[in-house]
């Protein structure tokens, strides 16, 4: 179970030019097509822990399930808190062992959010904890915006630069062109200002809304700085599929090992599709043998 912190999987992936998919848990079988994806591609990972699943199952709880699928687990993983928007949630997760958190102020003017970001990285990295800040909105793609919307929510350099100097946050969600959920229509990032912000605060950028976007700008992002992917509606479409193909095969079984099972192994396969794309696999043994591992 090599439990390891977020900030020296997300560097070393940095400084090796790829991606760590930070992959969305939401029972059982979601974590164990994540972990079973990982051990096959033999890939570090970051499972996230979402503000659904925190309201349905609780943070607790799921930190438990996760630590108990992965007790056999060889590859590095990081437990990631995902969009926390209360200080003292992201203080919870720190308390129950998470390896990662992100404190999401976006919400907030810039000056609080500098200010609940900065106290949340303060904690988290004397315990060694990794740490994630948010600047600019990264809508859902059901937003109905226009263009110049679209345009003022585009993280400016500017802000990338003050807001890591007033946080010293380890690592940096910006807003370059991608949203949460399915697109309407393929999305264009802003590589010239990724790539502008990666050198001015040289540390991992962390794309949301990964799923949907073409493989070729991920990989574009990815060489230009991006060492964190969110995923999560794609894996989730994937296991519906599954389990919807379990019912169509055979709608008189009722066996929930059968149905979830197949939705298991789709998301499974997504998950797979996935870290190939980020170039991530085969990269556990490299992480494990630089870096300190954690066990409980
Ligand atoms: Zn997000």
């Amino acid at each position: 179970m090599p439990f390891i912190y977020g900030k020296e999987m997300l560097e070393h992936a940095r400084q090796n030019g790829y991606g760590v998919g930070a992959f969305s848990a939401h029972n059982a079988e979601t974590i164990q097509a994540i972990i079973e994806a990982a051990e096959e591609e033999q890939s570090p990972i970051m499972i996230q822990v979402g503000q659904k699943v925190i309201n349905t199952i609780g943070l607790a709880p799921m930190k438990v399930l996760i630590d108990s699928l992965a007790k056999a687990s060889t590859v590095p993983i990081a437990i990631h808190l995902d969009h926390s928007r209360q200080f003292t949630q992201t203080m919870e997760a720190i308390q129950v062992g998470f390896q990662s958190v992100m404190f999401d102020g976006s919400s907030l003017s810039f000056e609080e959010n500098i200010a609940i970001t900065k106290k949340v990285v303060e904690v988290a990295r004397a315990l060694g904890i990794g740490s994630e800040g948010e600047i600019g909105k990264i809508g859902g793609t059901e937003d109905d915006i226009t263009v110049d919307e679209k345009d003022a929510l585009i993280t400016t350099t500017e802000e990338a630069i003050t807001f890591v100097e007033g946080t010293d946050v380890d690592y940096l969600a910006v807003s370059i062109g991608t949203a949460h959920g399915i697109y309407q229509e393929t999305p264009k990032l802003r590589f010239e200002r990724l790539e502008e912000i990666a050198n001015a605060v040289r540390r991992p950028i962390v794309l949301h809304g990964g799923s949907d976007v073409p493989d070729e700008q991920v990989k574009r992002a990815i060489s230009l700085g991006v060492a964190k992917i969110n995923v999560d509606t794609e894996l989730r479409q994937a296991f519906t599929r599954g389990v919807q193909e379990a019912f169509q095969l055979n709608n008189d079984d009722f066996v929930l090992a059968d149905t979830l099972g197949s939705g298991k192994e789709k998301m499974k396969s997504k998950v797979q599709e996935k870290i190939r794309v980020f170039g991530s696999n085969g990269r556990a043994n490299e992480l494990l043998e630089n870096q300190k591992v954690v066990t409980l």
